[in-house]
């Protein structure tokens, strides 16, 4: 059975190109929403559009500029004179770094796409809902990285966490005008994002996780149509993990399935680096 409530619907979809907010393009599509796919790769976006089995369009636009924001809020609302969904989804992975030597002008970027390009979108969407007197659903993805420390994606992993207050606040704001504001922390779904390589590191880290095994797109994209819903019409201010399980392990008990690395291991290299002896 369908979800409720979204027939006929029209939703933004940021990082449309591909991944994951491909697969909630895909999604919404199949369940009678009209899309907005938008991506900083226009003609990917615009691939995603026409791939799409309901009315759709492709923008190229930048979501961590207020112009970029702009211009896709304004192409939408002349395409389709409304919009009632925005998934604030586009996102970069930064690089692996030590803290010690993350560069300021990545830890900038990092913050402009992933947290900017939210509050942005967050901002353009209440204003949208103010001008056009309708109120509608906005879905931002998160991370697990949103809710827990690694020593090597710093950027990326604040972001996140930021990304959540965004959610609790604009939850808040947006309740007693009726707009929905929720967040997904995903787990591990091999995607472009982190390359190939990283790709392989992604599906064995997943492997630890209590599902045993990574996520999919289709499985990211469901749970947003989910909340975009009449079904999740008493949800706001949540943050849906949806990873398997990775996030309520036990990191500390080997018998909760996590703690497979060896700390021996895992630290060797840091320790060395800072002259700290593992004795
Ligand atoms: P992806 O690289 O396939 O998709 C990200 C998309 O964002 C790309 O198409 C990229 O072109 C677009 N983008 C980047 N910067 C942009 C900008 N400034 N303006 C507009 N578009 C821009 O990766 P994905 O895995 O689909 O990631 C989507 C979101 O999910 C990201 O926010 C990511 O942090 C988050 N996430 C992914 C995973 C995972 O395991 N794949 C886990 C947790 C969270």
């Amino acid at each position: 059975m369908a979800y409720k409530g979204l027939q006929e619907k029209v939703a933004v979809v940021t990082g449309a190109a591909g991944g994951l907010g491909r697969a909630t393009a895909l999604r919404l599509s199949e369940e009678g929403v009209k899309v907005v796919a938008v991506d900083l790769d226009a003609g990917k976006a615009e691939e995603t559009a026409a791939s799409l089995p309901s009315e759709a369009i492709g923008i190229g636009a930048d979501v961590s500029s207020e112009q970029g924001t702009e211009h896709y809020i304004s192409e939408a609302i002349s395409a389709f004179g409304k919009i009632d969904f925005h998934h604030l989804n586009a996102g970069i992975p930064g690089s692996l770094a030590d803290l010690v030597d993350v560069p300021v002008d990545e830890w900038d970027k990092v913050m402009a796409v992933n947290l900017r390009g939210p509050f942005l979108g967050v901002r353009a969407a209440f204003r949208q809902y103010l001008q056009t007197g309708t109120t509608g659903s906005i879905v931002i993805t998160a991370s697990i990285a949103g809710l827990r420390g690694s020593n090597d994606l710093l950027a990326y992993t604040t972001s996140k966490h930021g990304v959540i207050g965004l959610v609790h606040g604009a939850a808040v704001y947006g309740g007693p005008l009726g707009v929905r504001v929720n967040g997904i922390a995903p787990g591990i779904v091999p995607t472009p994002i982190f390359g190939e390589a990283g790709q392989a590191d992604m599906i064995r880290r997943a492997g630890t996780s209590p599902l045993r095994r990574p996520g999919t797109p289709e499985e990211i994209a469901g749970s947003v149509a989910f909340l975009f819903s009449e079904d999740a019409s008493y949800i706001t201010g949540e943050i849906l993990s949806i990873d398997g399980g990775a996030s309520i392990q036990n990191t500390n008990r080997n018998s909760g399935g996590a703690g497979l690395w060896n700390v021996d291991v895992t630290d060797r290299a840091l320790l060395a680096r800072h002259r700290v002896s593992s004795n």
